[in-house]
């Protein structure tokens, strides 16, 4: 069965053909600029990788479009004809309280997903666009749409709920919702066949640190809380998002410098994190060179990040009474290793203790627990086009 996996922004298109049953990809690639000049990358698996700057893609209908031509190509394609794509899964970031899990999507889905567009209107109205490209070009073949909110929807009113005035909820359903879904629950899923353990009886602590980074306290396979909130920049700081600070901080800044809520978001969303803090950069390699000759901010947003995530692991702990593994995943989590050592620095309290030599090991999925810890920690490469493809698949197949 093969999927092709559609994660569409606003002005580009993330692509994969793969099946979940084998795990095989056939080919991926991008499709950037569009609406601008178009620029399309495909990679077919075992093939020479085709970039080509300039294809015309003034709407999204163009870029798949020239996907499904690069799938089909006589000479570089992976496919004989579209009949061979069985269904196609598209990420969505918002399904709000709609969806607690991946749905075939139909027009009452469609009509559900434009009402979450206020939960996220930089995200969801581009994977409206990539969906309805999809069902132009490809109608008869079967869609699902998967939500990075969805996995989040067990928490529980405890975990959720703001100590706002609680018509805001009720009436504006303002609460915590989390993103990330999809990595966190592939991580778990790995986690309990690497353990040996039903997924049912573990709790474990997910942590996706990428560019964007979210914690998640997964209780028996159900996430009970998550350290992103209404919008991802909640929880801990990233490469340039804030995470949580006090919101007073707004109005003095705001007032001080004469912002308008907009600027003053621009700041919080994109000059801040470990990049704010260093001056140096928002990418965990160029902070360790910078922190490695000497550059005092640079160590600086190391440890304020460091100090954050293992504050969260402990909470999340206590939120659960008992963790049985720690989870490192996505960019930083799967290949930063002084990082994670930073991130369960003082955590031989509570069982948890890596092992220093397993922490440089690079690849797969790799336990790098010290051989007596009682917790385990676990370094995870998350794969969110496999979770879409095997929900997908899930969902077609009934
Ligand atoms: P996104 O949230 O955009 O999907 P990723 O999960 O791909 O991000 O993570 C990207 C980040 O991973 C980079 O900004 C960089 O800081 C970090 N990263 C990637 N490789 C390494 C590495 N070898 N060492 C440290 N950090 C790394």
């Amino acid at each position: 069965m093969n999927i092709l996996v559609i994660n569409a922004g606003s002005s580009s298109l993330k692509y994969q053909l793969l099946n979940p049953e084998t795990q095989e990809v056939l080919a991926k690639g991008l499709c950037e600029r569009i609406g601008i000049d178009g620029k399309f990358t495909y990679k077919p698996t075992g093939k020479q990788a085709v970039k080509e700057a300039d294809v015309a893609m003034p709407t999204h209908n163009e870029a798949i479009q020239a996907v499904l031509n690069a799938l089909v190509d006589p000479a570089n394609g992976v496919i004989g004809s579209m009949a061979e794509i069985d269904a196609v899964g598209h990420r969505v970031v918002h399904g709000g309280e709609k969806f607690a899990r991946s749905v075939r999507i139909t027009d009452e889905v469609m009509a559900a997903i434009e009402e979450c567009n206020p939960l996220a209107p930089l995200h969801n109205p581009a994977n409206i666009i990539g969906i309805k490209a999809c069902q132009s070009l490809m109608p008869g073949t079967p869609m699902a749409a998967v939500f990075d909110t969805a996995f989040h929807q067990t928490m529980p009113p405890v975990a959720y709920t703001y100590a706002l005035p609680y018509e805001y909820y009720e009436t504006d359903k303002v609460r915590r919702y989390g993103f990330h879904g999809t990595s966190h629950k592939y991580v778990t899923q790995r986690a309990a066949v690497m353990l040996g353990k039903p997924l049912e009886e573990l709790k474990l602590i997910s942590c996706h640190l990428g560019n964007g980074s979210s914690i998640t306290a997964v209780d028996g396979g159900k996430s009970v809380d998550t350290s992103m909130g209404f919008t991802p920049l909640a929880g801990l700081p990233m490469g340039t998002r804030t995470g949580d600070i006090d919101a007073g901080i707004l109005e003095y800044l705001m007032g001080k410098y004469d912002m308008d809520i907009k600027t003053m978001l621009n700041v919080m969303n994109k000059k801040s994190g470990v990049q704010g803090i260093s001056g140096v950069s928002s990418d965990f390699r160029d902070l360790e060179q910078a922190a490695s000759e000497g550059n005092q901010r640079a160590a600086l947003a190391l440890e304020v990040f460091g100090y954050s995530v293992r504050k969260l692991i402990g909470s999340y702990a206590a939120a659960m009474g008992g963790v049985d593994a720690i989870i490192f995943t996505a960019g930083v989590g799967e290949n930063d290793g002084a990082t994670r050592a930073a991130a369960v620095k003082g955590l031989e309290f509570m069982g948890v203790c890596i092992d220093p030599e397993k922490n440089k090991l690079r690849g797969d999925e790799i336990d790098i627990s010290a051989e007596n810890a009682a917790v385990r920690t676990l370094v995870i490469p998350t794969n969110e086009e496999l979770m879409i493809a095997m929900d997908t698949a899930a969902i077609v197949n009934g």
